[in-house]
C-alpha cells in the first residue's frame, strides 16, 4: 500500500484524494479552509463549449471534465448519500446582436460532433427565453446549450470529504508543511502555493460575486445558467435567489473584503438582466482564483516526491473532478485518458 498526503482541500486536492482513496491506498488530506478558498466562492458553471478560448490543451481538459461530470456525480452521491447541488438545466447564452448570435451559434454547434454531451444547441425566440427564465430580459438574442449545468462548490466539497472517509481516507482540518509530510505529497494549495514554492509560479485574481434575491413573482425553478454579455453570468441559487458575477482583479494581497464599488457595479448589471424585478442584495462571495503560466493548469512533479496541481483558474470546478480521476490513475500506474505531460510544463 502506498501513502499519499494531499495538501489543500479545494476541488483540486479533494478530488484527487477521493479518487486515490478509491484505489485502497492510504490517503490523508490537510486543509486549513483559508478565507478566499476559490472552490466555495465559485459560481460552479459547467459549460466549457461556449468559451472562445483557443488553447487546445485547456479545451481538452475542460471538455473531458464536462463529459465526466454526470457519472462522477452519480457515483459520489450514491456512495455518500449526499447532494452536490449538481443541476443540468442548460445554459442561455446572450449576445449583443443577431450577427454575433449567428456567429456564436455556428461556433458552438461546430463542437457538437466532438462533444455530444453538450446536447442540443439552438437559437431561442424571445418567448422561449421568457418561458425558460421569466425574470430574464429578452432584449438580447439568445442561444441555448442543453448540456450546460452548475454545481455548488461547498456541497461538492462536503460530499467529497464524506466520500474520502467512506473509502478509508482521512481529512485533517489544519495547516500542513510539505517538508514534514509522509509519502507522496500532492500539493494543491491554490492561491497560497507560493508560501512553499514558486514551482509552478502561481498568481491569483480576486473575484467577487453578488448574491441577490428578486422580489418578484416566482420564476421558473430550476432555471438555466445565463451566460450574459462579456464575462457576466448568472446562476440560480434558490427560488428567486441568484448570484451574478464576476469581477477580476489581479492582486498580490489575500484580503477578501468585498468592495462597495464592485457590489454597485454587479447590482447595476443585475438590473440590466432582470429589468422588471426589485433586486435586494444578500451578500458578496469573494474567492481567490489561482492562475499559472498561460492560464493553463499545471499538473506534474515539482520535486522527487511532490506532485503539484494548481492554476485551475476560471474553470476549476469544471476540470477538478477529471483532474482527480487522471492524477489518481497516473500516480497508481494506470492508464490515463488525458496526456498529463501536456500540463507538466516546467
Ligand atoms: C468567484 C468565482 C467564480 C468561479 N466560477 C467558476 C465557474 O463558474 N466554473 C468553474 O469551472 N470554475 C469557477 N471558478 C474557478 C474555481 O472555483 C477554481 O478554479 C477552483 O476552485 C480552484 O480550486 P483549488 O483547489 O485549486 O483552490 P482552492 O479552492 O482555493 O483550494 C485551495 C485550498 O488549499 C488550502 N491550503 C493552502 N495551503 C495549505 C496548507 N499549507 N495546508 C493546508 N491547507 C492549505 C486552502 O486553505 C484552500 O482550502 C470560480 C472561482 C471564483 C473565485
Amino acid at each position: 500500500m502506498s501513502t499519499y498526503t494531499v495538501i489543500g482541500g479545494g476541488i483540486a486536492g479533494a478530488s484527487i484524494a477521493y479518487h486515490l482513496a478509491k484505489t485502497g491506498n492510504s490517503v490523508t488530506v490537510f486543509d486549513r479552509s483559508d478565507n478566499g478558498q476559490a472552490t466555495s466562492a465559485s459560481a460552479g458553471i459547467i459549460c466549457p463549449w461556449v468559451s472562445q478560448r483557443r488553447n487546445k490543451k485547456w479545451y481538452k481538459l475542460v471538455q473531458e471534465g464536462a463529459r465526466y461530470y454526470p457519472d462522477f456525480i452519480q457515483e459520489l452521491e450514491e456512495v455518500t448519500g449526499q447532494s452536490t447541488g449538481y443541476k443540468r438545466n442548460g445554459a442561455i447564452c446572450l449576445f449583443k446582436d443577431e450577427r454575433i448570435q449567428q456567429l456564436a451559434y455556428e461556433r458552438i454547434s461546430a463542437k457538437q460532433d466532438d462533444s455530444p454531451e453538450m446536447g442540443a444547441v439552438r437559437k431561442l425566440t424571445d418567448a422561449e427565453v421568457k418561458e425558460m427564465h421569466p425574470h430574464l430580459t429578452n432584449n438580447y438574442p439568445a442561444v441555448f446549450v442543453e448540456g450546460g449545468g452548475q454545481i455548488s462548490g461547498d456541497q461538492l466539497l462536503t460530499a467529497l470529504k464524506e466520500g474520502i472517509h467512506t473509502h478509508g481516507g482521512k481529512w485533517i482540518q489544519q495547516n500542513a508543511d510539505p517538508e514534514k509530510c509522509e509519502g507522496t505529497i500532492i500539493y494543491a494549495a491554490g492561491a497560497w502555493a507560493g508560501e512553499y514554492s514558486n514551482k509552478p509560479n502561481v498568481r491569483h485574481q480576486k473575484a467577487e460575486l453578488l448574491h441577490l434575491e428578486l422580489q418578484a413573482e416566482d420564476g421558473h425553478t430550476p432555471s438555466p445558467v445565463v451566460m450574459g454579455l462579456g464575462p457576466m453570468y448568472i446562476v440560480e441559487t434558490g427560488s428567486n435567489h441568484y448570484a451574478i458575477g464576476t469581477t477580476h482583479e489581479d492582486t498580490d494581497e489575500f484580503s477578501i473584503t468585498p468592495s462597495k464599488e464592485n457590489q454597485d457595479y454587479l447590482h447595476g448589471e443585475a438590473k440590466r438582466y432582470f429589468p422588471l424585478a426589485d433586486i435586494s442584495d444578500q451578500f458578496m462571495a469573494v474567492g481567490l482564483r489561482p492562475f499559472t503560466r498561460d492560464s493553463l493548469p499545471y499538473i506534474g512533479w515539482t520535486e522527487d516526491h511532490i506532485f503539484s496541481v494548481n492554476g485551475l483558474g476560471s474553470s476549476g470546478l469544471t476540470a477538478g473532478p477529471v483532474i482527480g480521476r487522471e492524477v489518481a490513475a497516473y500516480l497508481t500506474g494506470k492508464e490515463t485518458v488525458l496526456n498529463l505531460d501536456d500540463y507538466a510544463y516546467i
